[in-house]
């Protein structure tokens, strides 16, 4: 289905919601991987609890 002046969405990385192109983004689209500033910040914070190198259980 196609809409008029629709514009392209993707994913975030982070929470999982699609989000859509923005004005802002124009030029970063491409590397646009994250909804927001806070996603993107998330993302640094979950990559160090995936390794988990710190956390002893
Ligand atoms: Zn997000």
């Amino acid at each position: 289905m196609r809409r008029k002046g629709d514009l392209p969405t993707k994913t975030c990385q982070v929470c999982g919601l699609p989000f859509t192109w923005r004005k802002k983004w124009a030029d970063v689209w491409d590397e646009v991987k994250y909804c927001s500033e806070r996603c993107r910040r998330n993302r640094s914070k979950r990559s160090t609890d995936e390794r988990g190198e710190d956390d002893t259980r």
